[in-house]
């Protein structure tokens, strides 16, 4: 069988428009952390994936193996996580307010409710040090609703684990609006949440 090079990564569409999730996610900030940063994480993936092909090939006499890896988690995890975090909102239309279905059984059975999941999962966030991520991850061993938060985008290929719920705490997330202000930031987050979307991914492993 013929050898195949490494395939590339594709950024796909926004799911709505740059300015849907106003007033909570300003436009500016929708198109830095979108047609920048995301786009950045896929073309800097994808030039890592032509080094490696040729590391692979043999085309490359010298090279930096430990950085090319390294590089190659931190851009494709941002390219996955943040595909992940554009379809966990919507405009407010279709967002905010709380899940209903399995994911509200689930809540309320091991938070008590949905309130004091709210509370806890904001306090998870509000704890992380720095850039990173807080997540919602359902365990399939124990069926377990598990609050997650990792630095920067080096928890190697997160997003395959079971997340239903992701938001991102990088600056670039929040600056332009917010400032230094992330539990603001946090708060508003909230309203743009698209819990059908979360719905949807939970049921994927029940
Ligand atoms: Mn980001």
């Amino acid at each position: 069988m013929d050898k195949e090079l490494l395939r590339k990564y594709e950024l796909k569409p926004l799911p709505y428009n740059l300015d849907a999730l106003e007033p909570y996610i300003s436009k500016d900030i929708m198109d830095v952390h979108y047609n920048g940063h995301h786009k950045g994480y896929v073309n800097s993936a994808n030039n890592l994936i032509d080094r490696f092909n040729k590391v692979i090939n043999q085309d490359e006499k010298s090279y930096d193996l430990q950085g090319i890896i390294r590089g190659l988690i931190f851009n494709i995890n941002g390219h996955k996580l943040h595909s992940f975090f554009w379809e966990n909102m919507a405009p407010a239309s279709k967002s905010g307010g709380k899940p209903g279905g399995k994911l509200a059984d689930l809540i309320e059975k091991q938070y008590g409710s949905f309130e004091r999941f709210k509370q806890i999962f904001t306090e998870a966030a509000t704890s992380l040090p720095g850039s990173g991520w807080t997540a919602l991850a359902y365990d399939k061993e124990t069926g377990n609703l598990n609050i997650m938060t990792f630095e920067n985008h080096f928890n190697n290929q997160i997003i395959e684990l079971p997340v239903i719920l992701l938001v991102d705490e990088f600056e670039h997330a929040y600056y332009l609006q917010y400032k230094n202000k992330r539990n603001d930031y946090l708060s508003a987050w909230w309203n743009v949440v698209n819990w059908s979307d979360a719905e949807n991914k939970l049921r994927k492993y029940l």
